[in-house]
């Protein structure tokens, strides 16, 4: 029997449009997706000699340097993390290429693909000119392969109108997500927006028909149609459209390229550049899109990296 027949809620998304594509909204496969903790931090102290000590998850940074002048970073972190580090105020902070925004108190973020493999480097030049490094292993998780049969081929292989239609939109969507905004609001501990089982997981690898497709790129919540969908940050609405493929989609931006985006639905109540709080109503659970059933896609992204909402919800807890 196919997944998606067995299915109540979740989508039929394909895997061929980058980024939002509801690819694999699966039936959760319990007990089998492993979410390594974060095991331990990174403490440098200002003169470098002291790198990379360990401190224990929920014990203090065991340092007698002042606070600000520290440097904190997990000491590793599970795959689709979103990183949330401290270095003193006023330092240049370099990952991945890029140099990071970071707050008047030092706060820095960055996202961790699905395939990323580790050790991540992250390189600090404090306002003294002193520099140094941090390094963080990357644990890896299991992604189950979900194999679906009967899917309408034209949604595997779409025609060209329609993919030309899905380039466009995406490239709308992408295009949202490279503002690089001031706001710290991603250093709030997130709600869930919706209450509900999760009906597919972040990442899990989906088969179409025999044809191999990318890993789903957020996490569905399954909730009736009309469930208010409440914002798990505060954020700025920097999307708010209908798409031929996600059907009814919000971007709401927490700042410093943190951004969540809702899919399938049913309808809109915010528009672009509408400042909402955290727990505020923005939209409802629908099934719009190419969705099978009534459920809300959240997914999360540093930029363009996709990260897994929940390892979100759960560092707040
Ligand atoms: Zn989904």
């Amino acid at each position: 029997m196919s997944l998606l027949r067995r299915r109540s809620a979740g989508c039929s998304l394909v895997a061929w449009a980058a980024l939002l594509v509801c690819a694999a909204c699966a039936a959760s496969t319990t007990g089998a997706t492993r979410i390594p903790a974060t095991d331990g931090r990174n403490v440098v102290a200002p003169n470098g000699k002291q790198a990379a000590a360990v401190v224990a998850r929920a014990g203090a940074a065991r340092t007698v340097e002042p606070a600000d002048a520290r440097i904190v970073f997990p000491a590793s972190v599970p795959q689709g993390a979103l990183v949330i580090g401290k270095v003193p105020p006023g330092s240049t902070v370099r990952y991945d290429g890029k140099t990071l925004r970071s707050t008047g108190y030092g706060t820095v973020v960055f996202g961790v693909g699905r395939d990323a493999r580790g050790p991540l480097l992250v390189e600090v030049t404090r306002p003294d000119a002193t520099r140094d490094q941090a390094r963080i292993e990357v644990t890896p998780r299991d992604w189950p392969v979900e194999h679906v049969s009967g899917v309408p081929p034209q949604t595997v292989n779409p025609p060209p109108a329609i993919a030309e239609r899905i380039r466009r939109e995406q490239a709308l969507v992408s295009a949202a997500r490279t503002r690089d905004d001031d706001r710290a609001d991603f250093a709030q501990s997130f709600i869930w927006p919706v209450q509900g089982r999760i009906s597919g997981r972040f990442g899990n690898a989906r088969v179409y028909n025999g044809q191999p497709g990318s890993g789903h790129s957020g996490m569905d919540i399954a909730a009736p149609a009309g469930t208010p969908v409440k914002a798990p940050a505060a954020g700025v609405v920097t999307f708010a459209q209908d798409l031929y493929l996600t059907g009814g989609t919000v971007l709401l931006d927490h700042g410093f390229g943190v951004s969540s985006n809702f899919l399938h639905l049913s309808r809109i109540d915010v528009r672009v550049g509408d400042r909402v709080e955290q727990g505020q109503t923005i939209a409802a659970v629908g099934a719009t899109g190419r969705a099978t059933g009534p459920h809300l896609h959240w997914g999360m992204n540093w930029f363009d990296v996709r990260v897994d909402p929940l390892l979100v919800l759960e560092r707040g807890q």
